[in-house]
């Protein structure tokens, strides 16, 4: 069998990785308009987390209580097993897996954290997996400003991304996977009765069994695939080196991942050579789901995050040494989805948001499942999200208009909820909009 793989990140490394590791005789290439790594995979904020893009209350009304609990089962296993898969392929990828602390700064941030750990319970998440921890306790792992306590989970790691996708494009090279860099693939064409699926680039036209597009946020740059997704910036800074007297301070001794709970998502991690590494979204959705490399930056947002950073933890002095961002890919109903299809030879594997470090490991094994042995039923084939079909984004300017609304939107929940200690009006709108936007409709796909 030839696999052709449309982008070198996470997902089509992993995807190679995996076909290698199932069938050593496979034929496969790996196309990569820049470098592998060049997208998301190299540039994320490296919470390797067992974190899934849609609430848990709306999976079990979708899909029922054993497959959500069977999902968050393989996720929350999907942690270690990535940081024992980069040991053996011998990546160092600062693999420390010290969890999340997601703490409460005002009163609707706790009320809400709060909330979040009774609900778990009720869906039979355990103590050691989700917990509620007073201030005392949370000031131990991890010492924000302001904070009234905090919620913790021990299924996440910190990694240093770039590390990670390097590694593995290397491994794969060394398995024998041929992996063309700069080389941009314009069209890909589904295969017919008698005629495979092609792959056209730049240069030539490659045809191959299957076709797999791992191509993220950079997916509508594709022709016809302009609302399969939504490309969403994530932005991110990194204080210079910070001595040990300011950890002794704050924590994060074991490397702890962490944010508070605004509803503008922010995220950050100590790094190996003790940065402060710090991102979050609030960068518009461009008109057309356009994406372009001076998207990448945004100095409204780079100063919204050191604001942001340096209100955590008033006493950081270190100066910011480096900002980036990039693109990473909404679906309109917020699921995943890794899709084969036989008759075409087309596949594909994303639509992750910003949880994609360990989702794209776990799509590449569920593709590579299904690519090997179509007829065998596993543990990652039988993901709700596997052969999943998400609709289609609206046409603009409905899709400009209603993403950007809802930044706006959090934006101003933020602000009400840190200075009144409220959920006022942004808050319910906000609330309806995203809900609008995750849709607890059953989906279609469900089995019977
Ligand atoms: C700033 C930021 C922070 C994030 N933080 C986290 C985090 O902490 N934790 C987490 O779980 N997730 C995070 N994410 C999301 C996560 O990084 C992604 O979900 C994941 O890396 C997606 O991997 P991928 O391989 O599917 O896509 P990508 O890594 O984006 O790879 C797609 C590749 O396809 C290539 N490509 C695109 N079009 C073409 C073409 N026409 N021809 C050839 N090649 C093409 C691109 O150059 C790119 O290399 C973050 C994302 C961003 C942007």
């Amino acid at each position: 069998m030839d696999v052709a793989i449309v982008g070198g990140g996470f997902t089509g490394l992993w995807t190679a990785r995996e076909l290698k590791r199932r069938d050593p005789s496979l034929r496969i290439c790996v196309l990569e308009k820049s470098v592998c790594g060049f997208g998301a995979s190299g540039r994320n904020g490296g919470w390797a987390s067992a974190l899934f893009p849609i609430s848990d209350q709306i999976l079990v009304a979708r899909y029922g209580m054993d497959r959500f609990t069977h999902q968050r089962h393989v996720l929350e296993r999907s942690v270690g097993e990535l940081g024992e898969s980069a040991r053996a392929d011998r990546i160092d990828a600062h693999f420390s897996q010290g969890g999340t602390v997601v703490v409460a700064r005002n009163e609707v941030q706790a009320q809400r954290l709060r909330a979040s750990v009774e609900q778990s319970r009720q869906l039979g998440v355990a103590e050691s997996d989700f917990a509620w921890l007073e201030k005392s306790e949370a000031d131990q792992r991890a010492t924000l400003s302001n904070s009234l306590g905090a919620t913790y989970t021990p299924h996440c790691a910190r990694i240093h991304p770039a590390r990670l996708v390097r590694g593995l494009s290397d491994v794969d090279e060394s398995l024998g996977v041929q992996i063309f860099e700069d080389t941009h693939v314009t069209r890909i064409l589904p295969g017919t009765r008698g005629r495979q699926p092609e792959v056209v680039t730049v240069g030539g036209s490659i045809h191959a069994d299957f076709v797999v597009r791992a191509t993220e946020g950079f997916t509508p740059t594709l022709p016809g695939e302009r609302r399969t997704v939504a490309p969403f910036y994530s932005l991110m800074i990194a204080t210079e080196p910070l001595p040990d007297s300011f950890w002794d301070e704050v924590g994060f001794a074991h490397h702890e991942t962490f944010a508070d709970d605004r509803r503008l998502i922010i995220y950050g991690q100590r790094t190996k050579d003790n940065r402060f590494a710090f991102g979050g979204r609030g960068a518009s959705y461009h008109f057309g789901s356009t994406v372009e490399q001076r998207f990448d930056s945004d100095s409204r947002v780079f100063s919204m995050l050191e604001a942001i950073l340096r209100e955590l933890f008033p006493t950081l002095n270190g100066a910011i040494t480096y900002h980036w961002g990039g693109p990473l890919a909404m679906p309109r109903d917020q699921m995943p989805s890794v899709l084969v299809d036989f008759d075409t030879g087309m596949a594909s594997a994303g639509g992750y948001t910003g949880d994609g470090v360990v989702l794209s490991r776990v799509a590449s094994i569920a593709l590579a499942d299904l690519l090997t042995s179509p007829d065998t039923d596993t543990d990652f084939t039988r993901l709700p999200f596997v052969q999943h079909h998400s609709r289609r984004w609206e046409v603009e300017p409905l899709r400009w208009l209603g993403i950007n609304s809802a930044i706006r939107l959090a934006t101003m929940a933020d602000r009400t909820e840190q200075r009144r200690g409220v959920d006022g009006r942004a808050s319910r709108w906000y609330e309806r909009l995203a809900s609008a936007g995750s849709d607890s409709r059953p989906d279609p796909s469900r089995d019977a």
